[in-house]
């Protein structure tokens, strides 16, 4: 590292709090190193109240931009310039890039969630998804889907403080795309199991499975799983969830989050430097 930073080096941030377990620095600086761009990335605690001041800041540095994760994902969209389709209809920012002053709020959840299923070989264009969550992930992949053409998009959530979220992530999807997007309450598990029935894809964005809500799982049963039905999981820790074990064994092809992590930072590189990430070598270093 030492031997790459020069004078001309520029930084990208990653401003979060708590962010110091992050792995993106990590990603982005072997990514930059190994082709060759002459960018710093670096975490930097900033919360809430510091948002502000910290995109001044990314103005008055020159940094090329940012990553922005909680608390300030749906908190910094004000202070920029413009804000991505997708940003805008998501109400949340996880990059920022700065074109000479003028600063871009994009969401690359979703769109790493797609590229990691067209990574897989997997094509939800025009088909049905069946997704469960109405919170930051699901929110991105919901919008992204339809933005992409996903035909049909059926939503489950509890009824808790995301309710609201679903309700108006699906009027935007109805009336600013082509796809159709449906809610239903995830108590109603007949409904569950009619819409997973006729579903190309089954999704879990919520954090049920992963810590400290491992071993459970949004589907009660494998009765609800079917050999063709394509599973996927947006938690990554742990790899392997209740849900997925259920569904492997019913024969179901499954996928786990760490697809989406790696392509929201590869999608991210993308727009800081107009390349994608290296992302074999990507996966050789995460594995
Ligand atoms: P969030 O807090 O914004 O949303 C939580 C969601 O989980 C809501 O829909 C909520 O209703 C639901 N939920 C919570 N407890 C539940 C329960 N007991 N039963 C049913 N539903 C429940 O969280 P988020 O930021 O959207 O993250 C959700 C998960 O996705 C987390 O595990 C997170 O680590 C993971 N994630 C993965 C990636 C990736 O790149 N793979 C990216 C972002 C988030």
């Amino acid at each position: 590292m030492s031997e790459r930073i020069t004078g001309h080096t520029e930084l990208i941030g990653l401003m979060a709090y708590p962010i110091r377990h992050s792995g993106s620095p990590a990603m982005q600086n072997e990514a930059f190193a190994k082709l060759g761009y002459d960018y710093a990335y670096l975490a930097f605690e900033v919360g809430a109240d510091e948002i502000e001041d910290a995109v001044k800041a990314i103005r008055t540095l020159k940094m090329r931009g940012s990553n922005v994760s909680m608390p300030n994902k749906t908190l910094v969209g004000q202070y920029l310039d413009e804000l991505s389709p997708a940003a805008e209809m998501c109400g949340a920012v996880n990059t920022i890039v700065n074109d000479h002053g003028h600063l871009t709020g994009h969401i690359t959840d979703g769109i790493g969630f797609m590229a990691a299923l067209k990574d897989n070989n997997i094509d939800a264009i025009g088909k049905k998804m069946t997704i469960v969550g109405a919170g930051g992930a699901a929110t991105a992949i919901e919008i992204q889907a339809a933005l992409d053409g996903v035909g049909e998009i059926v939503i489950f959530n509890r009824k808790d403080e995301f309710w609201d979220r679903a309700v108006s992530t699906v009027e935007k999807i109805n009336t600013r795309t082509s796809s159709h997007a449906v809610l239903y309450d995830l108590a109603d598990l007949d409904q569950l199991k009619k819409e997973m029935a006729d579903s190309y894809i089954f999704v879990n964005a919520t954090g049920v499975g992963m810590k400290p809500l491992e071993g459970q799982s949004v589907v009660p049963d494998k009765s609800y799983f079917r050999l063709e039905l394509i599973v996927v999981d947006v938690p990554y820790s742990p790899l392997e969830t209740a849900m997925r074990s259920m569904a492997k064994e019913v024969g179901c092809r499954t996928m786990n989050g760490l697809g989406m992590m790696l392509f929201q930072g590869s999608a991210a590189f993308e727009l800081w430097t107009g390349e994608p990430m290296p992302i074999e070598h990507m996966k050789e270093i995460l594995n």
